[in-house]
């Protein structure tokens, strides 16, 4: 007899380490700047572990750390608390790391995640600061070691096993790389390792609500490898169930991205192998509710309120208002557009359809552009205002604001664009036009609706496009009734 074959659910959690965007260290007063220095010149002997040397809390780490933590929707306690986890790795020359075990600086949080079978919410277990190690590099016959990210802020967001798909999982991702730009605590830049993933994985038989030994696979440092570890390890894992060898201890394994494949590491360690005390050299923190309620008051519009803000209050669709919310930068710039010319139709039609069109063919991104978004602003008001006809605006005028990165009203002057033609100009390049059309004006009155597109391209041509359009129908209208 053939059993039908055993379907399982996947089960995924995430820890996210992200770089805090500070200047400084965690507890030292070194360069948090690491990115492309030479080894070993941002060091001094607090983060490379002297004896005797005292850790000093950076502030500015800890309000980021708070608002990473309040804009993840986080539970913020008055108390929190550094401690020492234990262990001994040529990278960490303490043989310590500095972080927090009992007293996060924010716990139970959720955030919202849009994926192909709709929205999710996920939630977020606890957000705990501490510091990152340095930097080991394999050579043959030895190991080179760079301690200049060693003592550099990180926060730790650890989720709840609420995701169920390698997609499900860059979205998160995603979205918490997007908050904590939006929030501020960290530029999170994946090419320059300021966010890496940590993904456990296990699989369930479809109906069963334990939860099974998990892999967990370390340090993964773009959506892609995230994406496509994930992938594997499942595959890996159900082929084991099918065998009836599912795995019955935790493991930690590693991801080989030439590959495409994980491989064992070792058994997981738990808390209890990190002997965890209370940082001794740290004063526990105990927050004032006036210095937390500031920080909430000082967080930024956060992306899902910025997404309902531009369907509701802007009236932008739904696939614009998710595009400008998934980049903070261009949000920004839109934003700017809106509050100068009070039009966010034109405004995403001039940002959205027009300038990044532009720069997409040059292979460049907004910042790289020369157009500044007072100068779009601007633009649109010289069309709402009557002075600037679509068409123009859109062609030369924008044309030349992108390639020299102009003022529209200079260009507007000195190649005297501006200034539609009046009522009775229209009206006199109307009646040539007419004259000259005797064909398509007896069309038109025979009922022929084509002939009237064909008067009003002859009559746009003739003004050069510096008719108002719903003038110009107007009048012809009007006219060719008579
Ligand atoms: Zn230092
Ligand atoms: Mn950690």
């Amino acid at each position: 007899m053939v059993s039908s074959p055993v379907t399982y659910e996947v089960i995924i959690g995430l820890e996210i380490h992200a770089q805090i965007a500070t200047k400084t260290k965690m507890f030292c007063a070194c360069s948090s700047q690491y990115f492309g220095r030479e080894p070993n010149v941002n060091v001094c002997p607090i983060c490379v572990g002297f004896p005797g040397q005292l850790p000093v809390l950076n502030q500015e780490g800890l309000r980021k750390g708070l608002r990473a933590s309040m804009a993840l929707g986080c539970e913020i306690s008055r108390f929190s608390q550094f401690d020492r986890k234990n262990y001994f790795y040529p990278d960490l020359p303490k043989g310590f790391q500095i972080s927090q075990l009992d007293f996060p600086v924010g716990k139970a949080g959720q955030i919202k995640i849009r994926t192909e079978s709709g929205e999710k919410t996920i939630h977020i277990t606890r957000l705990h600061l501490e510091e990152d190690a340095g930097k080991l590099t394999h050579i043959q016959g030895g190991t080179l070691v760079d301690f200049n990210r060693c003592g550099v802020g990180l926060m730790e967001i650890v989720s709840e096993p609420d995701l169920r798909s390698a997609a499900d999982s860059v979205a998160y991702a995603k979205a918490i790389q997007n908050i904590l730009r939006y929030s501020e605590a960290s530029d999170a830049d994946m090419e320059k390792g300021m966010m890496r993933f940590d993904a456990s994985v296990s699989l369930r038989p479809v109906g069963e609500t334990k939860l099974y030994p998990r892999s967990e696979i370390k340090n993964l440092n773009s959506f892609r490898s995230l994406e496509t570890a994930i992938k594997f390890e499942i595959q890996r894992q159900e082929e084991l169930w099918n065998k009836g060898e599912a795995p019955t201890f935790d493991t930690t394994v590693g991801y080989d991205d030439t590959t495409f494949k994980t491989y064992f590491l070792r058994k997981k360690e738990g808390a209890d192998d990190y002997r965890y005390f209370p940082e001794p050299d740290l004063p526990p923190l105990e927050f004032e509710e006036s210095f937390l309620e500031d920080l909430r008051k000082d967080l930024s519009e956060m992306p899902e309120t910025r997404y309902t803000r531009y369907l509701e209050q802007y009236k932008l669709s739904e696939s614009e208002a998710l595009f400008l919310m998934e980049d903070k930068n261009l949000a920004d710039y839109f934003d700017s557009v809106v509050k100068i010319s009070e039009d966010p139709k034109k405004a995403s039609t001039f940002v959205l359809s027009i300038l990044l069109g532009l720069l997409k063919k040059d292979g460049r991104g907004l910042a790289e552009g020369n157009v500044k978004a007072q100068e779009i602003g601007e633009l649109i008001q010289l069309i709402n205002s009557g002075k600037l006809s679509m068409n123009l605006a859109k062609g030369e005028v924008f044309e030349e604001m992108f390639s020299t990165g102009k003022n529209p009203t200079q260009i507007v002057e000195e190649k005297g664009l501006g200034h539609l033609l009046s009522d009775e100009d229209l009206q006199m390049v109307i009646t040539k036009v007419l004259e000259n059309n005797e064909k398509s004006v007896q069309d038109y009155i025979n009922g022929k609706q084509a002939a009237f597109q064909f008067l009003i391209g002859q009559c746009m041509k003739e003004t050069k496009g510096k008719a108002n359009p719903e003038k110009l129908k107007q009048i012809l209208t009007q006219l060719l009734t008579k």
